[in-house]
């Protein structure tokens, strides 16, 4: 089996795994009780977020533990938006190709009075700073770009978008899920005011993240109840998760330069040899994207099909984001960069990391080649094509 849908979310490290039923075992007292095991608890706690935070240059008392990266997103958002609201501020920046954690809370901000600029992103998957810099109106409160996208890998201009926010006095928010722990993230450096992790997609566990909030900006807990993350955030932290999230982290930035030039290789090696596919494209800049993604579109194919059978080859991969995938409509981050439905439908992402080999590598391109050719072969649209009835766009 190769599983190349690490996007989606990774296999847990060992280390992880080790570290989580260690906490289980041995630490498994309420970090709120102030008994010897409740403060052993404490402590793992306490040490993840040092840990965490030095990761990304941040103080442990800016770190809020949550469920994963929604729920981080939706706390940032609501966040600001309540304390816009005080001050009279009702205008969101965003992008079009966000994460549904991010467009579906601008939603209800929406319905509930917001005013929300959706940036377009350009061909290449990029967002432009100028962009964000001149939507700023004086009544904007937050803007929210993610730092690398799920479904096409691109890496946005953060630290230029971060400073434009810095120096215009509002709130930087970035959803920093796909990026965090596969490329160097630092706080200070891109000038982020929030920031949003989740362990799944860095070999820890599901079910936990963390919220990075600079001292200063203001925070809203979105759950009731305990004092826990400092009255940021109640209900007793999952501390076995919480450790492992830490571990998972420390291990994925130690020798990280060694480890994305590796896997970059891989992904140029995929995309070279994918190309060669006729009438195929990236989506997405070939290098302002993370090591590990690969997205093309295939003129005259169904994505799903595709994936079906890649399955049944014993490749694991996606046509979008696990969220849409299963539904008919074509992934809304390839709409944004100006894909047209039809060719938007044939595609693929293979997000791959260091566990794939070389030889992996090969095998998946030649099974995609294999399996294009084959669904080409008994496609109405490729026929059409191929008789001149209909234009080929890619
Ligand atoms: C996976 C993902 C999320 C959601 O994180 P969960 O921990 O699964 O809730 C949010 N944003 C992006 C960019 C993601 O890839």
């Amino acid at each position: 089996m190769i599983y190349a849908d690490n996007a989606a979310t990774t296999a847990m490290s060992e280390a992880a795994i080790a570290r989580m039923t260690e906490v289980m075992k041995q630490t498994y007292g309420n970090p709120s009780s102030l008994y010897s095991i409740g403060q052993e608890a404490k402590e793992v706690l306490e040490q993840a977020r040092a840990d965490i935070a030095s990761v990304i240059g941040a103080n442990p008392g800016e770190i809020i533990f949550t469920s994963g990266g929604s729920e981080a997103d939706n706390q940032a958002i609501t966040s600001a938006a309540r304390f816009g609201l005080r001050k009279g501020k009702k205008h969101i920046i965003s992008s079009a190709f966000e994460h549904h954690a991010v467009l579906h809370t601008l939603n209800r901000l929406k319905e509930e009075g917001f005013e929300i600029t959706l940036l377009d992103v350009h061909e290449d998957g990029l967002i432009r700073p100028e962009e964000v810099e001149a939507a700023i109106r004086e009544d904007t409160c937050l803007v929210t770009i993610m730092y690398a996208n799920n479904e096409i890998g691109t890496i946005q201009p953060i630290r230029k978008i971060g400073e434009i926010c810095k120096s215009k006095g509002v709130t930087f928010h970035t959803d920093a899920v796909q990026a965090m722990a596969h490329i160097p993230v630092n706080v200070d450096e891109d000038n982020i005011g929030m920031l949003s992790a989740s362990a799944h997609k860095f070999h820890g566990p599901k079910g936990v993240g963390f919220l990075y909030v600079r001292k200063g900006v203001p925070v809203y807990n979105l759950i009731e109840g305990g004092a826990q993350e400092r009255g940021r955030r109640a209900g007793t932290e999952n501390v076995a998760g919480i450790a492992a999230m830490a571990e998972a982290l420390k291990e994925a930035v130690t020798d990280i330069s060694e480890k994305m030039a590796s896997v970059a290789a891989k992904r140029d090696k995929l995309i070279q040899g994918l190309s060669e596919i006729p009438h195929s494209a990236i989506n997405g800049d070939a290098s302002h994207r993370l090591p590990g993604n690969v997205n093309f579109c295939f003129e005259g194919i169904e994505g799903e099909s595709l994936l079906l059978l890649l399955d049944d080859k014993g490749i694991q991969a996606s046509s979008g984001s696990a969220c849409t995938s299963g539904s008919l409509d074509p992934s809304h981050v390839l709409l944004a960069i100006g894909r047209v439905h039809d060719v938007a439908h044939g595609s693929l992402r293979l997000s791959i990391s260091e566990d794939t080999s070389n030889e992996d590598v090969e095998t998946i391109i030649s099974s995609v080649g294999e399996v294009v050719e084959y669904l080409r072969s008994f496609s109405p649209i490729w026929r059409d094509l191929m008789a001149g009835k209909k234009q080929f766009i890619l």
